[in-house]
């Protein structure tokens, strides 16, 4: 074989994928199993958007709308920021990868907390930058830590809002304290794909620093709380200077037009987004009641998941398949005692409770 990679790509650990459904229960031999395991809406697709992709259907025949055009401008009005400060993505992932090939070049350093998404160091890596890694302090994300990480090599830094996978948030006061720390230079990246889930009043309102900082990046997804991960759609809030070259990165039909369509008719959803944040909302309260009845202990989370510590996650994650139910075991992401449940349908968390309760 003669063709050749640069090192830093033959070198990157590739995103492993779990299996579909179908095949796990094949070979578990089981049926009916639930999902618990990928942040995912389990209301299903909101109705409006999914009259949406019906209706744009029938014209797939022709490219879709490079610029985003509606949904930018729904996007807009709702957030009341002009369609020049935003850039659209195949997934958030997408607006993460052209972040990554538009200012990181070998010799470049990117601090990210872990755990968390895995994607940042994957995309780090591909451009040939390296990934600094910044351990969680009690399951939260350490801006003071990340802080001290960074030097004259840092163009970036992901921080992850919600976090994913321990549903910590940041406090307003400790991220105004952690920008006066970081250089003009540096690119803050606010990944909030979880942002709507969240209770906690105390929180970061990133929003608000777009307008005074330049350097902010905030992303946010469909994939989530509207239910449409499989379409693969997010959306980036930035400084023109930094959209004007995420556009000269960007495939020019990046999203495609199913997602467009669906996007700009669940913002109008608001009845569905509604539902989903009461349902993840109760779920989450019910789910902290058994957990205290039953001794566990958890985190309590600003997110649509929440870790619990079962002993060895591994092991009971097996176990939990053997009863149908999917969640994700935490042990490469470092905490090997802890599992990560997503919060599903009422009747779902019940049959999970059931079956942890059978298999510790
Ligand atoms: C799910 C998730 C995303 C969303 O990714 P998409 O590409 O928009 O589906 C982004 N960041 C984090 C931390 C996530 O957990």
């Amino acid at each position: 074989m003669k063709v050749q990679a640069p090192e830093y790509i033959a070198g990157i650990k590739p995103y492993v994928p779990g299996k579909p459904m179908e095949e796990l229960e094949r070979e578990m031999g089981i049926r009916n199993s639930i999902k618990l395991a990928s942040n995912e809406n389990p209301l299903g697709p909101s109705p409006k958007a999914m009259a949406a992709v019906q209706q744009e259907l029938r014209k797939v025949n022709r490219y879709p709308e490079g610029g985003g055009y509606y949904l930018t401008r729904k996007l807009s009005e709702k957030y009341n920021i002009p369609p020049e400060n935003m850039v659209l993505g195949n997934g958030s992932d997408d607006i993460i990868g052209m972040l990554t090939k538009a200012f990181l070049q070998p010799g470049d350093e990117a601090i990210m907390p872990f755990p968390s998404f895995l994607m940042y160091e994957i995309m780090v890596q591909v451009a040939g930058a390296t990934p600094v890694m910044v351990p969680l302090s009690l399951f939260s994300i350490d801006l003071g830590a990340m802080a001290e990480r960074v030097t004259e090599k840092t163009r970036m830094i992901f921080i992850t809002h919600p976090n994913n996978p321990t549903g910590s948030i940041i406090k307003e006061n400790d991220f105004c304290a952690f920008l006066k720390k970081i250089p003009e230079q540096v690119i803050v990246v606010l990944d909030e794909a979880y942002i709507e889930f969240v209770r906690d009043s105390s929180s970061l309102y990133s929003l608000s620093h777009l307008k005074t900082d330049e350097r902010i990046v905030i992303l946010r997804t469909f994939s989530k709380a509207y239910g449409l991960a499989g379409l693969r759609i997010g959306y980036g809030f930035m400084d023109t200077r930094i959209s004007s070259l995420l556009h000269r990165v960007r495939q020019p039909f990046n999203v495609n037009a199913l997602a467009q369509h669906a996007a700009t008719a669940a913002l109008d959803d608001i009845d569905f987004l509604e539902k989903t944040l009461a349902l993840v909302h109760d779920g989450m309260d019910f789910s902290y009641t058994v957990l205290d009845r039953m001794g566990l202990s958890y985190l309590p989370s600003q997110a649509n998941f929440l870790m619990i510590k079962v002993g060895n996650a591994d092991s009971v994650f097996h176990k939990l398949l053997q009863e149908g139910v999917i969640v994700r075991s935490m042990t490469s992401y470092g905490f090997p005692d802890y599992i990560r449940l997503t919060m599903g349908l009422k009747t779902e968390n019940e049959r999970f409770f059931k079956a942890l309760e059978k298999v510790l």
